[in-house]
């Protein structure tokens, strides 16, 4: 059964309702003309609704269960780690004496915070096999292009400028060639080979003195890891050509392997991601980018670093590409990911990626004989499917999804990464437990079977949603966010 739709706040109002109870004026009472200008007197009340207490609770206590989230229930949307964010980040977030620092206060005031920023910075250089890290980047994509400003101030400061080609594979997350373009680079697409890797010999035709690096996403955007990494490390590497690691989604390898050992100059991580930051609403978000020693002098001043028992902030940093981010990042999450690391350790991060990997693997090979596969190798921490199959019974994979929503799942990433026909990208993460993955499971095999004896039921899906299927495009780019009252 649909849910209700729910009324505006508004139009709940009944005029002379009362939901607050102020004590009596104990002060003469003041007029308004007496302290401001004409000009700045509204002349007509401002309508707000008038609403009990009770209603008022009711109306948003409604309104925050009608977003799902992770809290509530499984999401899995590939490519972007939607896991649990655990509580006891969240709680030290708001420790006051981190919640209420100014980023201007005297570093003599700030030296806590200041050894936490450090220690996840040489956590984070730990756990990629880097020399230097920054806090900087507010995203993912920003890290991106910080990293490839480090890398051009690196050719022109050995005079080789001409390097204006930025590789990036199709399987590549988007940001990578809009990154590229953004930080003046031409980008140049690598294909992917039948097995659902970087095609070598074509990255060798694309490779050459006008390379400036090469940008691979591992896993990439299938789920798979690039077998062929030292190989690529060493053909970009010998035309003098820099190697990027886009590590947004590192859920796969914690503790297992690193992008430094494997021969990457440069890495970033997206602690919104792999290290339980929260991720919706847009942020704030954080980028961390590692280096190579040959890089660290290009990396983005003020460097924190630590002097005997004192840290500080070095700004004298002549070739450093500049300030990325107004302060020092976004602290907030910095804190999260700390208090992730320090109350996973070592062994729990490796236990992550493990069973990040053993959940999608088992997800994938339960639905396997329900969907086609279009790669069927042992994946990461993701999978893709494709609903190639349903489509010539007239279902699209659009339409699976939004049939998902009955169920009370959220939908997974659908027609990306876009060499996949009909795709759908799962991302189940390490937090879910069997029962979840099965219910999942069953309620996937549920819809394959609907294609089959009644697809009009998908194609109309969802039926106990609030609403059915929306202009997205409408919904995005001319939302109706105000009230006009008699509208
Ligand atoms: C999410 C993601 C990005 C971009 O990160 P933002 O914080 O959204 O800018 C880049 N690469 C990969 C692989 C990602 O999953």
């Amino acid at each position: 059964m649909r849910q209700p739709e729910q009324k505006l706040i508004f139009e709940l109002s009944q005029d002379g309702r009362i939901g607050h109870a102020l004590p009596e004026l104990d002060i003469p009472e003041v007029p308004v003309e007496d302290i401001l200008a004409d000009e700045c007197i509204r002349k007509e009340e401002p309508g707000l609704p008038e609403v009990s207490e009770l209603q008022l609770m009711r109306h948003y206590t409604a309104l925050s269960t009608r977003n799902h989230g992770v809290d509530s229930g499984f999401y899995p949307l590939g490519s972007c780690t939607m896991k649990y964010n655990p509580k006891i980040n969240e709680d030290v977030a708001r420790y006051p004496g981190f919640a209420h620092i100014h980023p201007y206060q005297p570093v003599e005031q700030v030296q806590g915070a200041m050894e936490l920023m450090y220690n996840l910075q040489t956590s984070l250089a730990e756990i990629t096999g880097m020399d230097e890290v920054t806090l900087q980047p507010a995203a993912g994509a920003h890290g991106e292009w910080t990293g490839l400003m480090m890398i051009r101030a690196y050719h022109e400061a050995k005079g080789e400028a001409h390097r204006n080609k930025v590789i990036v594979p199709d399987s590549a997350h988007g940001t990578n060639p809009a990154s590229a373009t953004v930080a003046g680079f031409e980008a140049v697409t690598v294909k992917t080979d039948e097995r659902g890797l970087v095609d070598l010999e074509h990255l060798r035709e694309v490779t050459g003195e006008d390379t400036a690096a090469l940008m691979l996403t591992n896993p990439n955007t299938l789920g798979l890891f690039e077998e062929n990494i030292e190989e690529m490390a060493r053909v970009v590497h010998e035309a003098g050509g820099k190697l990027y690691y886009d590590g947004a989604n590192s859920n796969a390898i914690l503790g297992i392997a690193r992008p430094g050992d494997m021969g990457f100059d440069v890495v970033h991580l997206n602690l919104h991601k792999t290290f339980t930051g929260p991720h919706g609403g847009g942020g704030p978000g954080s980028g961390p980018v590692g280096v190579k020693e040959d890089l660290v002098p290009y990396l983005p001043k003020p460097l924190l670093i630590k002097e005997e028992d004192h840290y500080t902030w070095e700004y004298n940093r002549p070739d450093a590409i500049g300030r990325v981010k107004p302060y020092y990042g976004n602290f907030g999450i910095n804190v999260r990911a700390y208090a992730y690391i320090r109350t996973m350790g070592a062994e729990g991060l490796r236990k992550v990626s493990e069973y990040a990997v053993l959940n999608a693997n088992y997800l994938m090979r339960k639905l396997e004989p329900h969907f086609d596969l279009p790669y069927n190798r042992h994946c990461m921490h993701e999978f893709v499917l494709s609903g190639r199959s349903q489509k010539k019974l007239g279902v699209r994979t659009l339409d699976i999804a939004k049939r998902l929503l009955d169920f009370g799942y959220h939908p997974p990433t659908i027609y990306f990464p876009i060499n996949v026909e009909e795709c759908m990208m799962i991302e189940p993460t390490e937090t879910e437990a069997k029962e979840t993955l099965d219910e999942f499971a069953e309620a996937m095999i549920q819809i394959a079977n609907e294609v089959k004896e009644e697809p009009e039921k998908v194609q109309e899906a969802p039926f106990n949603t609030v609403v059915n299927r929306l202009d997205e495009t409408r919904a995005a780019r001319t939302p109706i966010l105000r009230y006009e009252k008699n509208m």
